[in-house]
């Protein structure tokens, strides 16, 4: 007896004592701004954490349940909003998971995936906390709310309805289990992706067959063939900083052909890594899922509360472009095929010719030499005189490098204060720019912590944008291509949105996902305008401002290759919405399949192929994006709009307009809906001519 008294007073000795050690269980990290210690935190210090902030929240939500009280907004909505604290903190881990993976975080991911998913639906379907709220709502005109907490209130309800609370419980079962293996494939999904992005390779045994390609990427695959066992050869992985290149430049038909198709077909190998049954059974899942609340289908679900609200309206936009575009690729495609003519190459165009040839048609109507052009965009260059410079002409906004001061996750990250006019640092910036293994491909922005109250103190929300930008090779530093200087003014526009994000509860909703990218967008807009070109674009090696000639021939050539482009984008965008909105998944549909015969019955041009095929469309299948691929070019209509607004005035950093984007759009989360966030700001309905001038289809 004594014994085990004395065990079970060492282990909770032993158990505080690692609690102690655990930083996410602190109650504060005493680190500047309350930025995770990241090098402190360790994948168990994660899983404990994740473990009992489950605990936690489930206790608050018990605690709101047994309230005696009568319920109001105060002691029900408002505490759910504030609940969940711990598992907010720890959720970072998945943030890394994403910039930094390692095996460890993703067996981590694998380990919480089905926990997680009980437990959300715990919260979901649980009706005694359902009646409070719904006592709530029905009650609503009796608390005299602002417009913020109607919106909390309203959409809190519409969550819980939403997530299944008003189901029987045979279908609330039934709900709970489509979940849970939609969360589990959908995690599936996106890691055999990952592996196909960054684990295979066309490799390349002689410089001869590298005709074309730029010494840098020349350089950077000799590394990487290095790295992978293979010295003396060139390696090219699928992530687009490393096999764009050789799409663009290699003059070498065979080799962009195996590139081409490498990357198209990532996880459509009938492997262990190929996604086609699993994409197919998410299909599935996601209709089954509809039917049991009550749609016809996925996207009629999807769409019901975005700003498009039905799959109508978003096939009438997408077919409102398709035509143009589909016209003017084949505009193009004649430059290709008579650029071909003269490289004496026989045959039609395939889909692995036309970045080359496009390019190379670019270069002789335009007379301008991408290489050349990046000489001038130099990556610090780029970020603090143009993205830096681009915010605080508009905004007043300065940066202050922290590099050396913050913790770090990865070394090669950058932090910097974000200073008001008023001289506030109103967020802190992380810009993590360079490729790495364990790294997702693409670019995107994202919270370590986001915008909150910590009573009456604002705490300043931490941004992070995660590209996979052109890294410094040899002597040269990080020289970056037109794509990529938007790319990251583009993430840079969704990290504004959260550095003004300023709203009372932490529960208040975001805005639409069809109305996210608005802010990242218009952003694009200054990239290349004269006046910032001259200010961030000087010769990495002289300092000299970019030539007056270059910066028109960049204009002039900005919009070629749109054709190619925006059919390329609609192509994906189709077969998102086309999937989604099926009433019936059979068993043999082979998604593959599916995607080539919706695209020929619309009359894609065959040298077109979507820019993701069905098995590595993260956006549509991983989650995010499912039914909402649109959103960029929904979005696109208001960017192109909004930007006009500056226009218009003859100067594109007119302080009123951008007073008014900064109060209309990006700091009221989404307290109103859109369309009335987007009036709010513009005075009027957006309308569709901006875009179509702004990609030459007009
Ligand atoms: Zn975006």
């Amino acid at each position: 007896m004594k014994k085990r008294i004395l065990l079970a007073v060492a282990l909770t000795v032993f158990c505080t004592a690692a609690l102690a050690q655990n930083p996410l269980l602190q109650r504060r990290y005493g680190t500047p701004y309350e930025i995770p210690p990241f090098e402190k935190i360790t994948v168990d210090n994660y899983r404990e954490a994740m473990l009992k902030g489950m605990e936690q929240e489930k206790a608050e939500i018990q605690a709101i349940i047994d309230n005696k009280e009568t319920p109001n907004f105060q002691n029900v909505i408002v505490a759910l909003s504030e609940s969940g604290d711990l598992l907010s903190k720890a959720g970072i881990w998945s943030n890394l998971n994403s910039a930094s993976s390692t095996p460890e975080l993703q067996a981590l991911a694998r380990e919480l995936s089905p926990i997680r998913s009980a437990h959300s639906s715990w919260i979901s379907m649980n009706k005694p906390l359902f009646d409070k709220i719904k006592y709530v709502y029905d009650h609503r005109d009796e608390y005299n709310l602002n417009k913020e907490e109607k919106t909390l209130l309203d959409r809190t309800y519409q969550s819980y309805v939403k997530g299944g609370v008003l189901l029987s419980p045979d279908k609330q079962k039934e709900l709970a289990a489509i979940n849970l293996e939609l969360s589990n494939l959908q995690l599936q999904f996106s890691q055999n992706l990952k592996h196909d992005t960054n684990q295979t390779y066309v490799i390349a045994n002689s410089l001869k067959e590298l005709e074309g390609l730029p010494q840098a990427n020349i350089e950077l695959a000799a590394k990487l063939a290095e790295k992978i066992g293979q010295k003396g050869k060139w390696a090219f992985n699928m992530q687009r900083a490393s096999c764009n290149p050789v799409l663009q430049y290699c003059k070498n038909r065979e080799l962009r052909k195996k590139v081409y198709l490498m990357y198209n077909d990532r996880c459509n190998h009938n492997d262990e890594y190929d996604n086609k049954e699993i994409a197919r059974k998410i299909i599935d899942l996601r209709l089954k899922k509809a039917n049991l609340m009550g749609y016809k289908n996925f996207a009629e679900m999807q769409l019901k509360d975005r700003m498009a609200e039905n799959a109508k309206n978003v096939y009438d936009l997408l077919d409102q472009i398709w035509a143009p575009a589909v016209a003017k690729a084949n505009e193009e495609l004649a430059d290709i095929k008579a650029m071909m003519k003269k490289d004496k190459v026989k045959g039609q165009p395939q889909p692995w010719d036309y970045m080359y040839y496009l390019d190379k048609a670019k270069k002789a109507k335009f007379d301008i030499d991408e290489a050349l052009v990046s000489e001038y965009l130099e990556i610090n260059n780029v970020q603090k005189n143009g993205v830096f410079y681009v915010a605080n002409k508009l905004y007043g906004l300065n940066f202050r490098e922290r590099t050396e001061d913050y913790p770090v996750y990865e070394a090669t990250a950058k932090s910097w204060d974000v200073i008001d006019r008023d001289g506030n640092v109103i967020a802190i910036y992380y810009s993590d720019y360079f490729p790495r293994d364990g790294k997702n491909a693409g670019a995107w922005n994202t919270t370590f912590r986001g915008q909150r109250y910590d009573g009456a103190q604002r705490l300043q929300p931490i941004v992070l944008n995660c590209c996979n930008l052109a890294m410094p090779s040899g002597d040269r530093p990080a020289l970056q291509t037109i794509d990529n200087v938007t790319t990251m003014f583009h993430e840079f526009g969704h990290a504004l949105h959260s550095f003004f994000r300023n709203v009372k509860y932490r529960g208040t909703p975001g805005v639409e996902r069809d109305f996210v990218e608005l802010p990242s967008q218009v952003n694009e807009h200054w990239a290349f305008e004269p006046e910032v070109l001259r200010n961030y674009a000087k010769h990495y090696k002289t300092g000299e401002v970019i030539p007056q000639e270059l910066v028109d021939k960049i204009e002039a050539s900005s919009k070629y290759g749109q054709g190619f482009a925006t059919v390329e984008y609609l192509a994906a965008s189709l077969v998102d919405m086309d999937l989604h909105c099926l009433e019936e998944v059979p068993a043999d549909l082979d998604v593959m399949k599916f995607q080539a015969e919706k695209l020929a019955e619309r009359g894609i041009p065959k040298q077109i192929l979507p820019r993701y095929s069905v098995t590595n469309f993260s956006h549509s299948l991983g989650g995010g994006y499912s039914a909402g691929y649109y959103s960029y070019i929904w979005a696109e209509v208001l960017d192109c709009d909004a930007f006009k607004a500056y226009q218009e005035t003859g100067d594109i950093f007119n302080q009123e307009v951008a007073e008014r984007f900064r109060k209309y759009i990006l700091s009221p989360g989404g307290i109103d809906k859109g369309s009335v966030m987007y009036h709010n700001f513009r005075g009027r309905e957006p309308k569709v001519d901006g875009l179509l001038e702004n990609r030459g289809l007009k």
